[in-house]
């Protein structure tokens, strides 16, 4: 791996930056030093230890790691965090090891990719709006992401990918990677969307928007939830809107309300009709009641009906959280007047905030396996590629589970909560560096081209204990070594 140049510095080539380190110094990434004439992986070796979890409470990862004490068993997993990497990739991955799991020979190829081609999909849970979809999300100034297709009661960025990695300026490319690296390791990071919000993010924390803290992820759009509330809120209220900036829900006209009897109010909303109780664009976006941009609810309302309203109408107005809510009932001119919540009332707005989950983010890390680093594990690497994608191979990264995109390649995305804390390192090309792992069967591994000569033992791994550090398997996931069953797909 290194070649002395001059005589007290080594090159390091486990990436294209190619440093020249002195003794006693690390590489550009930190991750790789000198260490008295030798080129040595810097952080431990992340084994994790089935044995630890069970039974055991779920805890972070880190609380109850220690120094490999070179124990044997069977329940012992090799990660590739801490690993190395195989780049320039003609080499095998440096750990190919073999164990035998209920009867059957297994192979787990192990390394530290490097990956230009990654990002992270991030999944506020907020109705708050962040910003228009396709524009960019910045740090420092620079272009990072952008705001991608809202889903159900969240807001979702895009951060990273091969363009602003590589595409743009030095700057933007660095700025790219350091924000993958954080939310990847766990760190909080603040995002800012042109004309849009200003966002703290840390996986599996509230989202804070605005240097509002985020509690609760919306029961429903309007629509969903005037059909979930709608019998409790009948015979108690008149009429009952749920100010959504998407679908607005209307009780007396939603199909529960019809259902239930519910009386027509005479109400009128502005917007676009969709179908009858569901309103599109009562409002323009905001970080206001159902991320709408109003902190008056009333601005979404029409004069009642006078053919068809009556003085005393009993109205409640809320939001898909049940944050904000507000009570009316119209003077005799059917004008709205607002007054205290009614305790028959109170119960409904209490249960819709009880039915939000708590608001959360969670980082999605995707980056593309389909490239040279397949070299490392086969020398045909298409034959790896074709295993993944018939569930013959297991990915996992760091020990969790991987979700493989259908289609070419080995687009994989993985939950970075579901796998050891600081899994993630980058070199300054700039590129991410991130664990991965192939698990299969020792016979399917001779098949693919594997590199047959480089497999050892696990046992024989584990009693080097060099820099090995021994961490609790979270049992939230799967065991990565598990047979697979004949023939059947993978679980
Ligand atoms: S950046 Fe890190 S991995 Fe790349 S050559 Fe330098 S020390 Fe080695």
């Amino acid at each position: 791996m290194s070649e002395a140049t001059p005589a007290d510095t080594i090159r390091c080539d486990a990436c294209p930056v190619l440093c020249y380190i002195k003794r006693g110094y690390t590489g550009a990434c930190d991750r790789y030093a000198n260490h008295e004439g030798q080129l040595v992986r810097v952080d431990p070796h992340i084994l994790l230890d089935r044995a630890k979890s069970q039974g055991a409470p779920l805890v972070p990862f880190l609380e109850r790691e220690g120094e490999w004490d070179g124990k044997l068993g069977k329940e012992t997993f090799l990660t590739a965090i801490g690993a190395g990497t195989t780049y320039p990739d003609y080499k095998p991955a440096p750990f190919i090891v073999s164990s035998v799991v209920e009867g059957v020979d297994l192979v787990t190829v192990v390394t530290e990719g490097i990956f230009s081609y990654c990002g992270v999909k991030l999944k506020i849970d907020t109705d708050r709006h962040l910003g228009p979809e396709r524009n960019f999300v910045r740090t420092q100034g620079e272009t990072v992401g952008h705001v991608t297709t809202a889903e159900y009661g969240s807001q979702m960025l895009s951060i990273g990918g091969v363009r602003h990695l590589t595409g743009g300026t030095k700057s933007e490319g660095r700025a790219t990677c350091e924000t993958l690296l954080d939310l990847c390791n766990g760190r909080e990071v603040e995002l800012t969307i042109d004309e849009g919000a200003s966002v703290r993010v840390a996986s599996g924390q509230p989202p804070v928007v605005n240097g509002q803290r985020e509690e609760r992820m919306r029961v429903g759009c309007g629509s969903a939830t005037i059909g979930m509330f709608a019998k409790q809120w009948f015979g108690k209220v008149d009429d009952v809107v749920v100010v959504d900036d998407h679908i607005t829900g209307v009780l007396s006209e939603h199909q529960a309300g019809k259902m239930l009897g519910v009386r027509e109010s005479g109400i009128s909303i502005k917007g676009r009709r969709s179908t009858a109780g569901r309103y599109f664009r009562v409002a323009n976006p905001g970080t206001g009641w159902g991320g709408t941009d109003i902190s008056d609810p009333l601005k979404i309302l029409n004069p009642f009906k006078p053919k068809v309203a009556w003085p005393k109408l009993r109205l409640l107005m809320v939001s898909t959280t049940g944050e904000q809510f507000a009570y009316y009932e119209l003077d005799e001119a059917l004008r709205p007047i607002e007054k205290d919540l009614p305790d028959a009332l109170r119960e409904s707005v209490v249960r819709i905030r009880e039915n939000c989950e708590p608001a959360l983010t969670t980082v999605l890390f995707m980056a593309g396996a389909g490239g040279s680093l397949r070299a490392g594990v086969t020398v045909n690497p298409v034959k790896l590629t074709d295993s993944v994608k018939h569930s013959i191979t297991r990915v996992t990264c760091g020990g969790a589970p991987a979700y493989i995109w259908p289609g070419g390649g080995i687009t994989f995305m993985v939950d970075v909560a579901r796998m050891p804390e600081n899994a993630f390192g980058y070199v300054p090309t700039p590129a991410l560096v991130a664990p991965i792992e192939f698990t299969l069967s020792k016979t399917d591994y001779a098949l693919l081209g594997g590199h047959m000569d480089y497999v050892r033992p696990l046992e024989a791994v584990l009693r080097e204990k060099e820099r090995q550090r021994e961490v609790a398997f979270s049992p939230a996931n799967p065991w990565p070594l598990r047979p697979r069953k004949s023939g059947g797909p993978e679980e």
